[in-house]
């Protein structure tokens, strides 16, 4: 059965229009789902029984839940175990402008960065948009707080889930729904070239991010095997073209990788390929893990590499650690869960 989660507005609408129902009751199940947070049709009081008796022929409001929770300072990283057996991860991570959620688009992933944890598990499916919602809907129960940005940066490739991802962002960005704020919503993706160019005519104010990584084609399909199909030379040019469609500045994601990408040199062709571009880098120190040998660049290569960009007028910030310490890197208390250690 459907689960209702998955829906947006306009497909709740559709649905009771073509029952011959009135398009209102989806916003009165939307307001019973979103603002009362009711998970109980029979609670819906002020819908008819007989609609309600129909609707659950429909659709169910069935939920993940939380297997294991893991608290750091600012942040806390929460195992989902699906209804199907599958884990996935989310991380909550305490700014001071808000609460800001990590969530997951896949069960596993298939694009196989050789830094990353995640993809050492092969996608096993994508995730439904209903379980991607209830990851914030659970975490803001559980914990009695508001959750006021959303970054697809869990396990998994959201562009290699795109219709779910984008049903997902229309339903938490919905006004009178959970009300994430367009520009509270950053989606994440290695580069998949044909899915940037669809999500610039998407029309929405989301943040995209790009998991860069390398100034280089030849260090970059070291490291990532997208960019053996998706080079960076087309990347750069897509992304181009995204930023003047969309009007919209992109965040290059950079992690610092020890003797890898960290020199330099990388750091003036970095800047050299950034200049005259909307965006800004985020340089992220490698949060290492057992499995895989790469280590984190040392702080003083940070910041010289830092101090590079910004000596070239590239906007550029190192990000606040989290969760280093309760393996809140991509895909690292599933990992561990599914026993791959
Ligand atoms: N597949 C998407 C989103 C998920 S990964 C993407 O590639 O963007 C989210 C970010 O975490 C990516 O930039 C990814 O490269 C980075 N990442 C993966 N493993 C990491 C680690 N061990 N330490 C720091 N960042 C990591």
């Amino acid at each position: 059965m459907n689960n209702i989660y998955n829906y947006t507005i306009e497909e709740l609408e559709s649905y009771f229009i073509n029952n011959g129902d009135k398009k209102f009751k989806a916003h009165q199940i939307y307001e019973w789902l979103y603002r009362k947070r009711i998970d109980n049709f029979d609670k819906m009081r002020n819908i008819k029984k007989e609609i309600i008796d129909k609707i659950k022929n429909e659709f169910c409001i069935d939920k993940i839940k939380i297997v294991a929770v893991r608290k750091g300072k600012d942040t806390q990283k929460f195992l989902f175990e699906l209804l199907d057996g599958n884990y996935i991860e989310a991380v909550l991570m305490k700014h001071d402008y808000g609460n800001s959620l990590c969530v997951s688009s896949q069960v596993g992933c298939n694009m196989g960065c050789k830094f990353c944890e995640s993809g050492r598990l092969k996608k096993v499916r994508n995730l439904e948009t209903y379980e991607m919602v209830e990851q914030i809907l659970i975490i803001e129960e559980k914990l009695n707080l508001r959750i006021s940005h959303v970054v697809l940066m869990g396990i998994g490739e959201p562009f290699d889930n795109y219709k779910n991802v984008l049903n997902f962002i229309k339903i938490i960005n919905y006004p009178k729904g959970i009300a994430i704020g367009a520009r509270h919503i950053t989606v994440s993706t290695c580069g998949i070239i044909k899915k940037i160019k669809e999500f610039a005519q998407e029309d929405l104010q989301v943040n995209l991010a790009i998991s860069l990584h390398a100034p280089n084609d030849e260090i970059r399909n070291r490291i990532m095997p997208i960019n053996k199909v998706n080079n960076i030379s087309e990347l750069m040019r897509t992304i181009k073209e995204y930023i003047k469609t969309t009007n919209r500045r992109v965040t290059f994601e950079y992690i610092m990788l020890d003797n890898i990408n960290d020199t330099e040199k990388c750091a003036t062709e970095l800047a050299k390929m950034l200049t005259g571009i909307n965006c800004y880098v985020n340089l992220i120190p490698y949060n290492e893990t057992e499995n895989i040998g790469f280590k984190r660049s040392n702080s003083d290569k940070i910041t010289k590499f830092y101090d590079i960009l910004k000596k070239n007028k590239i906007n550029v910030t190192i990000r606040r650690e989290f969760g280093s310490l309760i393996d809140a890197a991509c895909g690292q208390l599933r990992a561990k869960k599914e026993r791959v250690i």
